[in-house]
């Protein structure tokens, strides 16, 4: 994934395979909760434009990937597709913004456009920490298998999408209680 800086201006497909996009997710919180088998690995493309002013690089394109994960609340698996345009610079290695004096200065102000600036060292652009970045933040956190999902049910454990188990869940909070008592 990497593009000597003599070759632009150029476009380039990057292929993502799944053992990479796997490997990715296999580090995020959600999955590691739900258990070992709860997603597969899916795979992904890039196509980025590449040109140059100056020294600084310039690259805009579109990522497109899927991953499987296990529904937030139901537990089935589920496909996500995930699509993020993405538009960054690439500065010489010596001009990259210090995020340690950013976090020091409190500067909140500064970090959009941290995000989208990336150091470039060599004369070779290295596409993969983009690639990897916006792969992660596009990932749902806690991704559902239809906005309505009714889970599973707190009694027996029944996914409720396949079958009404018939389970009394109510409960009462005790907050509300109380204001059963109260006369309008
Ligand atoms: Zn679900
Ligand atoms: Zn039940």
């Amino acid at each position: 994934m990497k593009i000597p800086l003599r070759e632009l201006p150029l476009k380039r497909d990057f292929a993502l395979s799944a053992h990479y996009v796997g490997g990715l997710v296999a580090g995020l919180p959600m999955r590691t909760a739900l258990g070992k088998d709860a997603g597969v690995p899916g795979e992904g493309t890039a196509e980025l434009d590449f040109y140059i002013e100056g020294d600084n690089v310039f690259a805009r394109g579109t990522l497109k990937a899927w991953v499987e994960l296990a529904c937030s609340r139901c537990l089935v698996n589920v496909r996500i597709p995930i699509k993020e345009q993405m538009m960054v610079t690439y500065l010489p290695g010596g001009q990259i913004p210090n995020e340690q004096g950013l976090e020091a200065d409190g500067e909140d102000a500064d970090e959009g456009d941290a995000e989208d600036t990336y150091g470039y060292e060599d004369e070779v652009i290295n596409v993969e920490p983009l690639l990897r970045e916006r792969l992660l933040l596009a990932v749902p956190y806690a991704p559902l298998c239809k906005s309505d999902c009714l889970g599973l049910c707190s009694k027996c454990g029944a996914n409720r999408n396949e079958s009404d188990c018939g389970c009394d869940r109510k409960v009462v909070d005790p907050r509300l209680a109380s204001l059963k008592d109260i006369k309008v």
